[in-house]
């Protein structure tokens, strides 16, 4: 009776630190990308080929708005110039010059008429007179043509594509974070399937040991939390990895025995202990499905499982969640 009571607190003890510690409670009906997204890791359901016609139209949007403003550029600096080099052959002392030099020989025309001079010489000088005005008709018509020119030009000017720098910067803005947002899903889709998943076992297993509370595995008095999921298979059968990943850590230890961290993504990281072999090695990069192990009783283990952990953002997380829908 004495020692029933004292479980009794034991247990008792052992919830009230639960509570405490606010460790999450058992939930099943998950799959990874809804539970990443409950620990606050702020990942969308993935969509890369939305987002890579995103990318796609963002850099074609970047290339039209900047070859549009260099375009312009280049532009303003061709009519620029050519005005320029118009207005510099624009030649109005030509015009002052055709103008004086008809008037001279309009007066000396009229001069000759009024001292009745000889018909010839009054035909030569009336001819010269003739060729003066044509002259400065024709460096009047020039002017003309030049001055329409420069206004065409100017026209033209305020035809031009009216894109600044600022909507060079403003694309190319858009382009990178288009770029970083496809990024960030191809982070995550390079974690794998994440639906539907099994076991990662490559034998027919059961759970021989939930997650959550339980009773000493070693007998004895006293409960523990159980921070992973034991699924049992015969020794020698082959373990897997849930995801893409990189190995954090192969090694040993006295409570798990052979084991294996996998890091997949930034935050979220898979436990697979007790295993009998491990056949990869700390820093490997390993594809999901692929075999990192076989199950065997290293550690503190009462006979061959596979302890599975999952890890997110630091936090234990039921393994269940990723396995079972409700
Ligand atoms: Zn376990």
């Amino acid at each position: 009776m004495e020692q029933l009571f004292i479980r009794f607190l034991n247990v008792s003890l052992v919830l009230l630190i639960f509570a405490l510690t606010n460790v999450q409670m058992v939930v099943h009906a998950d799959n990874i990308t809804s539970v990443l997204r409950k620990y606050n890791v702020g990942i969308e359901q993935v969509n890369t080929e939305a987002l890579e016609q995103e990318l796609i139209r963002a850099i074609s949007e970047f290339t039209r708005v900047e070859s549009e403003y260099r375009e312009r550029q280049s532009l303003i600096h061709t009519v620029e110039l050519t005005t320029r080099i118009m207005q510099s052959n624009m030649q109005f002392n030509d015009i002052n010059t055709a103008s004086l030099n008809m008037q001279r020989r309009e007066d000396y025309l009229i001069a000759l008429v009024n001292v009745d001079a000889d018909l010839e010489k009054i035909f030569e000088a009336e001819k010269l007179y003739r060729e003066a005005q044509s002259h400065l008709g024709m460096v009047l018509d020039m002017s003309g043509i030049m001055a329409k020119r420069i206004e065409s030009l100017g026209i033209y000017n305020e035809f031009l594509p009216d894109t600044n720098l600022h909507d060079v910067e403003q694309a190319a803005n858009d382009l990178r974070s288009a770029r970083n947002r496809l990024t960030g899903a191809r982070n995550l889709a390079d974690i794998g399937v994440t639906e539907n998943l099994q076991f990662p076992i490559n034998y027919p297993t059961r759970v021989s040991s939930p997650f959550g509370l339980r009773r000493n595995p070693f007998g004895g008095s006293g409960t523990e939390f159980h921070y992973g999921l034991d699924l049992s298979a015969p020794a020698g059968s082959e373990v897997t990895s849930l995801f893409n990943g990189v190995v954090a850590r192969a090694g040993y230890n006295d409570g798990f025995g052979n084991y294996v961290i996998i890091t997949h993504g930034k935050e979220l990281q898979t436990l697979y202990a007790h295993l009998s072999v491990i056949k990869i090695n700390t820093g490997d990069r390993v594809n999901q499905f692929d075999v990192i192990g076989l199950v065997g009783s290293t550690g503190r283990s009462t006979g061959p499982h596979l302890h599975l952990g999952v890890y997110i953002n630091g936090q234990t997380v039921d393994p269940m969640r990723l396995f079972t829908k409700s």
